[in-house]
């Protein structure tokens, strides 16, 4: 545990005269300016009721650490002892779009050699079996990978043999357009529980024009598809997300209301991607990462007067950043942890038998950039990682450790990313003042823990159903869950 004692106190300015301040633990508390000064002065000059307030959260305290600390401490990390959680195969690098902000270089339709092998699949599926995590998601990811159902209905079905013995918790998803899937494939993604992922990125117009293909009509075909796909897995078997592009970040309403129109209950905001073939074409649809935070905050206004209002709608990436900051438990998502999921939480199986340690790693490598490349399918785990490239990773993981994040009050919250900061800044330890990935997440933070301080009953109300996975209805008040 950092700090040497029960707890390491950091601070963080929250950029209106209140700041925050944190553990290892995850305890935090706002304080404004003037409990600032007095803090800084010293424990004594707070008041005495802030001051037992204080310590009754560890905030306060520098000693040897109690048996509960070690417990809530070893419950924050406990994903360590899983190993990949997270298994990505990239069936086909096949695709008919041409999205302009596309992270890979993806393949033509009619292009050979860009499909996985049936022995490479099988291959992946030992790796797969090899992680000791008791729970296992596979994710099929493209190009589309529904050219090649015939490819993840074998990966599934072996799966499931496999696992009669294992016995982990199995989950499948998949990454789609929802073009390509016909009722035959959506019967089998009922059947085996595929959950189903699709992108929306606002109006027709502008869908039609940042995601073309061939016949230029890859809106209604995706809203044809979705209609299609919910009546055969119900309205919560397939989750859609826009890629904020220049274009979205105008109308955050609109953006918002549009999903609502589609008869979605939650929307995942993310910026355009900083990665490989995305760079290329930053120039025009890229944009400063405080833009985004900005239409971040108005978004996430407007959604929580949704929610006040009695419209329960969940902003996806405010409940993971939520649930890390209410709760001991780690959301699961592994883009955001510490030390960082890449290879030591998700590896991507790539359609040319490569294996990454994230799709970031492997989007890299789609440009020219193959220091992500971990080895083959055909290596075991061990080898995989204990690989050149996990060794230099390594050396970025572990967010407590890194300049910057070493002294940040949202460090117990937040995550490493060695992939993004070896891939744009050339270190896997990066720089946090031209950080991209420290941008976001600093805006965001700074967004949520002002929501928290201000106080609001029903924005409290609101933030603890996402952050517990809960309907806002069994949440009578903040911390307070209905049975
Ligand atoms: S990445 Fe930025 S926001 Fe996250 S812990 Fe590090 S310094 Fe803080």
């Amino acid at each position: 545990m950092a700090g040497g004692g029960g707890s390491l106190r950091r601070t963080t300015d929250l950029l209106d005269g209140r700041a925050v301040v944190s553990n290892d633990l995850g305890a935090f508390a706002v304080l404004d300016a003037s409990e600032q000064r007095q803090l800084s002065m010293g424990d004594s000059f707070l008041p005495t009721s802030r001051r037992q307030d204080l310590e009754a959260r560890r905030l306060l305290v520098d000693g040897a650490q109690s048996r509960l600390d070690q417990a809530i401490y070893r419950t924050r990390k406990s994903f360590l002892l899983d190993g990949p959680a997270l298994h990505i195969f990239v069936v086909t690098l096949r695709c008919d779009h041409s999205c302009h902000y596309c992270q890979v270089s993806r393949a033509s339709l009619e292009a050979r050699g860009f499909d996985m092998s049936p022995g490479d699949a099988e291959a992946a599926l030992d790796r797969v079996f090899e992680s000791p995590s008791p729970t296992v998601t596979i994710e099929f990811q493209g190009g589309e990978p529904a050219l090649r159902f015939d490819l993840v209905r074998q990966v599934v079905e072996s799966a499931v043999r496999r696992n009669a013995e294992m016995g982990k918790h199995l989950r499948f998803s998949m990454v789609s357009t929802l073009h390509h899937l016909d009722d035959e494939a959506l019967a089998f993604c009922a059947l085996h529980g595929v959950h189903l992922s699709t992108s929306i990125d606002g109006p027709e117009a502008r869908h039609n024009a940042q995601r073309p293909n061939p016949t230029r009509d890859a809106w209604s075909r995706t809203i044809e598809g979705l209609g299609r796909a919910r009546a055969v897995l119900g309205d919560d078997g397939v989750v859609a997300l826009p890629t904020i592009t220049r274009a979205a970040l105008d109308d955050p309403v609109g953006l918002v209301d549009q999903y609502r129109q589609l008869g979605f209950r939650s929307i995942f905001l993310r910026p355009v991607s900083p990665y490989g073939f995305a760079r290329k074409t930053r120039r025009v649809h890229g944009y400063d990462m405080a833009d985004f935070v900005r239409f971040y905050e108005a978004a996430l206004a407007y959604i929580l007067e949704l929610n006040a209002a009695g419209v329960d709608f969940t902003e996806v990436y405010s409940s993971v950043l939520l649930r890390h900051i209410f709760t001991p438990f780690h959301s699961g998502y592994v883009d955001l942890r510490s030390p960082a999921g890449a290879g030591l939480g998700a590896l991507v199986y790539n359609y040319d038998g490569k294996v990454y340690p994230s799709d970031e790693g492997r989007m890299a490598a789609e440009t020219g950039d193959q220091r992500f490349a971990l080895g083959s399918v055909h290596d075991p785990l061990d080898f995989l990682m204990a690989s050149p490239a996990m060794t230099w990773l390594r050396t970025g993981a572990v967010a407590e450790e890194l300049p910057g994040c070493s002294t940040c009050a949202f460090v117990p919250f937040c995550g490493a990313d060695p992939v993004y900061h070896a891939a744009v800044q050339g270190d896997p330890r990066g720089e946090r003042d031209t950080s991209e990935f420290c941008a976001k997440h600093m805006g965001l933070f700074r967004i949520l823990f002002r929501h928290i301080a201000d106080g609001d009953r029903e924005t409290l109300r609101t933030f603890t159903a996402w952050a517990m996975g809960k309907p806002r209805a069994e949440i009578r008040w903040s911390g307070f869950v209905e049975r």
